[in-house]
């Protein structure tokens, strides 16, 4: 897709329009046909490969305005039949590793390599239950592929280092996605999950965005933790995030004008399922 209009005024936007002013683009495009958010792709460039930039976005099923294939980089998932099992998060075991490996064998250091190589989106199963010590990742896999995963009466426990409970109880309780965040969910530890659109820096701090930066909720990490970030998670630049899913445990609280804005301490409490271009 290299074209796509504003959420705003449904003015037609091409990625070079985007790319020419993104303050007033960011979070505020969509898929012209199926009004889906979008994201923009930059362009690139490598001895063999040579992609101009586009726009990615979840389209609706049967929407042909996308034209470029995006996957996730799903690991390959481990079945297991146990349908309402309960699900033990353990932060420490949860390694940079499990989200994101770089190519051991760079050679050339370009962007391209970074990826992880294709795999195969997993069909949702009849089996797809949710063993203990499975990762926050496997966590949000799962929410992706079926938003009402949360609702089959599982319990969840999150561990810190100390060994306390983070998060206790019925996981429908705690999962919260960026869309539905309401006021009754400050004050509370939550775990929150959905799309990043797009992302800016504020006076050191990074922003990773659902939508329009100034009314929809934003994840808001401050200097230090952004460049955790970059380094627990293997990034050159925070805009290869843009278009992932995100989950989270942490807090949210309002501004003034009811903008939601969720805090957490530590990159391990987060994690990303990234998309990546189809070549
Ligand atoms: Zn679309």
């Amino acid at each position: 897709m290299i074209i796509v209009e504003t959420i705003s005024g449904g003015v037609n936007c091409t990625t070079e329009e985007y790319e020419g002013d993104v303050d007033t683009y960011r979070g505020d495009i969509q898929c012209i046909k199926c009004k889906k958010k979008a994201w923009f792709v930059r362009s690139y460039k490598t001895e063999k490969i040579d992609r101009m930039a586009c726009f990615g976005a979840k389209h609706k099923d049967g929407c042909n305005a996308s034209t470029i294939l995006f996957s996730s980089d799903d690991e390959q998932s481990h079945e297991e039949n146990a349908q309402s099992e309960d699900i033990r998060v353990d932060l420490d075991k949860i390694g940079s590793q499990s989200i994101y490996i770089s190519e051991p064998n760079n050679k050339h250091g370009d962007e391209e390599s970074d990826w992880t190589a294709s795999k195969k989106d997993k069909a949702i199963g009849n089996a797809s239950g949710f063993p203990l010590n499975k990762s926050l990742r496997q966590l949000l896999t799962n929410l992706c592929k079926n938003p009402e995963y949360g609702d089959k009466g599982q319990t969840i426990n999150i561990v810190a280092d100390s060994g306390v409970s983070m998060i206790k109880g019925l996981l429908s309780d705690h999962i919260v996605p960026l869309n539905n965040i309401k006021r009754e969910h400050a004050g509370s530890r939550k775990i929150f999950w959905g799309t990043i659109n797009n992302l800016n820096l504020k006076d050191g701090s990074l922003w990773l965005n659902y939508g329009n930066y100034n009314t929809e909720p934003s994840i808001i990490l401050d200097q230090e933790l952004r460049f955790d970030l970059l380094r627990n998670f293997k990034l050159k630049d925070v805009s290869e995030l843009d278009g992932s899913d995100v989950i989270i445990v942490g807090n949210v609280g309002f501004s003034p004008r009811g903008k939601a804005t969720i805090k957490t301490g530590f990159t391990k409490y987060m994690s990303f399922r990234r998309r990546k271009r189809e070549d």
